[in-house]
């Protein structure tokens, strides 16, 4: 659109120019011949990123897929459609155009996508969203034309019936109309879209299916959830202890494991790992085991990689001999918090720097929880306090190594307002301004505080014994934890 503007301004000026007697016909050769030029890098451009990276036959198979039963069997039901396309055409049941992977991100519908190529026995063809977004006018819209062509080429070369196009980032591509800056741009591309998927006929010799992922299925434009459009919607969610543990076998298959290896045990200390994060653990325990010169992966190498992988690398940073036992002070108090309201909670505490971490304090997940109650949020948001607190009751100051503490339990007041249980009951929050929510914050903080800071007093002398441990032993195994916490107290 500006482009349109600019060479109508830019005409207008020559036009002037030649009335008034220049010779405007140099310039205006050497303009013409740039915007050719700049036409022809755009057009190789579109060729180049516009179509999407070609698979022929995808490596992946639904068995290589752990966990994720439900999208699985969605998927696979979806795609019947596709393999028995004669029986459907029988009945007159409309070709299924498209379906949509939503979840978290990692959580395998990539792999999804390339399995349903190989059950189908489609050509398939990856894009991501983000390769559609150019700040040249059409650019994008052409792009989407070119991958359509492109996937009925390779139909035809490969002499296959059908073709999937995956088009990861949807959100990208496919947000709400009018909903970004230079929406015009974005909106032409979507409509696109939309008329290639309209346009989708079984007759035309190849049946294309689009595939799209997002992590974010709300910002999607309702046009393209329409039904005839993306027809089909597919939940890919963070797998569950038996979805972890499966995906950990597919990635361990490979590996030498030591026989001690409960791989169980690392499902079960993993709750919000996705597939992406399990596959990870995998690849950093048989790095260690290798930095170990090990001939096999133990599970002390999974459980080193699965801290590795939550909280990052160990890092060599020292501090100072006083901050060293603020640290010890700081993690203390959440390790002995955590103890005194959830019993048998902690599974290792360090004053180990890792990542931006300082020291840490790790807890055993309550076991694939999906609801939480008051009481569990408030108990959350106590520990998250409980650091500060320690040191403010020992040393009589705090430091800026609760900030992260702070943002932590602000997120979980904010999960309370939402779910009603704040002093203003059930509201609508989003309508609530920064004066309305900040009393009930404080208020809410100020209680849980209060109540922290008692359990902290009641216990000073357990919270010195464990500091000095700390201090020494740098870290404590949950165990050992809660075997000197009963000697202590
Ligand atoms: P994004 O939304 O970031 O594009 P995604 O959901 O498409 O992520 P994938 O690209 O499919 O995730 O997964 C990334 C990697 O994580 C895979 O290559 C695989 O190693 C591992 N992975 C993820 N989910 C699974 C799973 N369910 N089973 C086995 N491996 C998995």
């Amino acid at each position: 659109m500006k482009i349109d503007i600019l060479i109508g301004v830019g005409i207008g000026v020559f036009a002037f120019l030649a009335v008034l007697g220049y010779n405007v016909f140099p310039v205006g050769l050497l303009l013409v011949t740039a915007f050719l030029v700049w036409k022809f890098v755009i057009s190789r451009q579109i060729l180049k990123t516009g179509n999407g990276v070609a698979i022929s036959t995808t490596g992946v198979e639904f068995e290589d897929i752990g966990g994720q039963s439900v999208a699985k069997k969605e998927l696979q039901e979806a795609l019947d459609f596709l393999i028995y396309s004669d029986r459907m055409k029988a009945l007159g049941i409309r070709p299924l155009k498209g379906i949509l992977l939503s979840g978290p991100t990692g959580t395998g519908k990539t792999l999804l996508a390339k399995a349903a190529a190989r059950y189908t026995n489609s050509a398939f063809l990856s894009v991501s969203g983000s390769e559609f977004v150019e700040m040249y006018a059409g650019v994008g819209a052409e792009r989407v034309r070119g991958l359509f062509r492109r996937a009925r080429e390779m139909v035809r070369k490969e002499k296959k019936t059908s073709a999937i196009i995956f088009i990861d980032e949807m959100d990208i591509l496919g947000a709400k109309r009018g909903s970004n800056v230079s929406h015009h741009e974005y909106d032409q591309t979507l409509n696109q879209l939309l008329i290639e998927m309209d346009g989708l006929k079984a007759d035309q010799g190849a049946h294309i299916l689009v595939m799209a992922a997002t992590n974010r299925p709300e910002a999607l434009d309702p046009a393209i959830l329409r039904p005839g459009r993306f027809d089909r919607q597919v939940k890919v969610d963070l797998p569950d202890k038996e979805g972890r543990l499966a995906i950990l076998k597919i990635h361990t298959k490979n590996k030498p494991l030591a026989e001690n290896v409960r791989l169980e045990e690392i499902a079960h200390e993993t709750f919000g790992f996705s597939g992406a994060h399990l596959e990870s653990v995998t690849n950093e325990a048989a790095i260690l085991a290798l930095r170990e010169e090990a001939n096999e992966i133990s599970e002390h190498h999974l459980h080193e990689a699965v801290e590795k992988v939550m909280l990052g690398e160990k890092l060599d940073r020292k501090p100072t001999k006083e901050e060293l036992r603020r640290i010890a002070i700081h993690e203390s108090g959440h390790a002995m918090l955590a103890e005194t309201v959830r019993p048998n909670s902690v599974s290792q505490v360090s004053i180990r720097s890792r990542g931006n971490a300082l020291g840490y304090v790790r807890h055993y997940p309550k076991d694939d929880l999906y609801l939480y109650t008051q009481a569990m949020l408030e108990e959350q948001i106590m520990v998250a306090l409980a650091g500060a607190l320690a040191e403010e009751q020992i040393l009589g100051t705090r430091s800026t190594g609760a900030a992260g503490d702070y943002e932590q339990a602000l997120n979980l007041v904010e999960t309370m307002l939402l779910a009603g249980m704040s002093p203003l009951g059930v509201t609508d929050v989003s309508r609530l301004n920064a004066e309305q929510r900040e009393p009930v914050t404080k208020e809410i903080l100020a209680e849980l505080e209060e109540r922290t800071m008692k359990i902290i007093k009641e216990n000073r002398q357990s919270l010195l014994g464990i500091t000095q441990i700390l201090e020494v032993e740098e870290t404590l195994s949950g165990e050992m934890l809660r075997s000197h916490l009963k000697t202590v107290a």
